[in-house]
């Protein structure tokens, strides 16, 4: 069973089935981490504001579960330590608690060649790597020579693709075995679909700013020397999680929540549609009890949002239905220790498209966090799936653990049969920010103004990882705040 995130009725704010004879001053829809943010933001301002999730559980993708002595999450597994992150652990005071990523978890590697090769972690070993080679370094070091230029391929809307970008400044060799692997690994998706500026703004905004991705970089280390970190030494730019896994960072958002005087969370409440009515908005669920606010949040994915915006604007509705979110499945599988002759030394293996295996890459659980797996055992979290191949992510669990070991058993050295395994199935699982990304956005937001009172959030705009999600999330509810 998955850990309790609060929305038991335990933990339920009381007041959240009460009737309302005032409007709420907020009304959120979604209970993932963007919809938890907006919420912690105003509660803890003293607005009377009421989060509605259709689970039983709040958290949305965020989802960690405990089956005896094995650990998983099927959704995120780590949170970057970021200075707003760190602050809202302040605040919610779970530092204590935290886990960073062992230190190990620096060490990435990517398979080349049927081997799993190590990222190069300084400068001499770049110099070594197989993964750049001197084709690699002689176009690297011709970077900062290469014009920043109009002339990669651009979609109407002026857009660039990923994989164009790098080609251009970088050439095929860094595509083909660092960008492809590091997309797949965030993404699941495909470098020749996705739009640099909206997909990797800071990449793009190195060219735009510096003329040179190695200019912009060393110019930004510089710059980040000089500033007050924000986060104490120990735990910047850590990988983050918990021993119960991420969902306790969703569950004590939803748990602040609901103490609040002002503020409830209710579970089990699919809204089912929207409306404006004089200053107000109005949402109601499907077992037909109404909610009316002098806001309304959307933080629900793309597709959730345009069902419920189709009969109000279709304007509002098109550029939502229009982002792709492939499906993606998470496999976690437990071995003997002895089963397994790689020493898992690191954060994982991602494997290039180039190398011809199906899995995308694999996190090496139970070295990355103490208390993943039993004694003697090793826990790993593959993942299959994605844009450029969502057929791989169809067939039955047994099938999936099939796919999932003909692509690893010979990059990990995996001699036995996987004694626990969990497939998690995400039919939608992550937003592609492909090309016309930022012109669907602009339209969305040009639409939205003739609905005062309306916002729309989540991961389908201003980044996909969780701690992006947080951050949006608060800025939504800051902007809403009155004193
Ligand atoms: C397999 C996988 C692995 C990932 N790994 C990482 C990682 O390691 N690190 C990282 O930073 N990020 C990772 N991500 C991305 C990250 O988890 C998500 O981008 C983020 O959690 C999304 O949060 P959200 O609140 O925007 O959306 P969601 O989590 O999708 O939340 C939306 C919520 O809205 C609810 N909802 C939908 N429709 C309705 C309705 N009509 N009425 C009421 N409620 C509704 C849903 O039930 C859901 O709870 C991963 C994602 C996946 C799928």
């Amino acid at each position: 069973m998955p850990s309790e995130a609060p929305c038991s009725p335990t933990a339920q704010n009381p007041r959240c089935d009460a009737p309302l004879d005032a409007p709420l001053d907020v009304l959120i829809v979604g209970g993932g981490a963007t919809g938890l943010a907006a919420a912690w933001a105003l509660a803890k301002r003293g607005q009377r504001v009421t989060l509605l999730e259709r689970e039983p559980r709040t958290g949305g993708n965020i989802r960690s579960e405990r089956d005896g002595e094995w650990q998983i999450e099927h959704g995120p597994n780590t949170v970057i330590m970021k200075p707003p992150l760190y602050a809202l652990l302040e605040e919610l005071e779970l530092l204590a608690e935290a886990q960073p990523a062992n230190t190990t978890s620096r060490k990435r590697y990517v398979a080349l060649d049927g081997r799993p090769q190590a990222l190069p972690m300084g400068p001499l070993d770049a110099l070594r790597s197989p993964l750049i080679g001197w084709h690699g370094w002689a176009r690297l070091l011709r970077e900062p020579f290469v014009k920043p230029a109009d002339t990669g391929e651009a979609d109407t809307n002026n857009e660039e693709s990923l994989a164009s970008f790098v080609q251009r400044r970088l050439g095929p060799r860094i595509l083909e075995r660092m960008v492809d692997p590091f997309v797949s690994g965030v993404y699941a998706g495909d470098p020749s679909r996705l739009s640099v500026r909206a997909a990797m703004p800071r990449l793009a905004a190195l060219e735009c700013d510096h003329g040179s991705l190695l200019r912009g970089g060393l110019a930004h280390l510089r710059q980040r020397r000089r500033e007050p970190p924000g986060v104490p030494a120990e735990w910047r730019g850590k990988l983050v999680s918990f021993p119960q896994g991420l969902q306790r960072l969703a569950g004590r958002l939803a748990e602040r929540i609901a103490a609040q005087p002002t503020s409830t969370i209710a579970c089990e409440r699919e809204i089912v549609g929207v409306r404006r009515e004089g200053e107000n908005w109005v949402a109601w669920a499907r077992e037909g009890r109404e909610w009316r606010a002098r806001h309304l949040v959307l933080a629900v994915p793309a597709l959730a949002a345009a069902r419920l915006l189709a009969p109000l604007d279709a304007a509002l509705a098109q550029p939502l239905e229009a982002i792709d979110y492939p499906p993606v499945n998470a496999i976690a599988l437990g071995f003997r220790e002895g089963d397994i002759g790689h020493p898992l030394d690191g954060f994982g293996v991602l494997i290039p498209r180039s190398e011809g295996r199906r899995t995308l890459g694999a996190l090496f659980a139970s070295t990355l966090f103490p208390g993943r797996a039993p004694a003697g055992h090793k826990l790993i979290n593959a993942f299959i799936g994605g844009q450029r191949d969502p057929a791989a992510a169809e067939g039955d669990d047994d099938t999936q653990v099939a796919r999932v070991l003909a692509d690893l058993s010979d990059l990990l050295d995996i001699r036995g049969e996987p004694v626990w395994r969990r497939v998690s199935r995400w039919p939608r699982a992550i937003p592609q920010y492909e090309l016309g990304h930022l012109a669907r956005i602009e339209a969305l937001d040009a639409a939205l103004e003739r609905h005062p009172g309306l916002t729309l959030a989540g991961n389908w705009r201003g980044g996909i990882a969780v701690g992006d999600c947080l951050e949006n999330g608060r800025l939504v509810g800051e902007s809403l705040a009155f004193p």
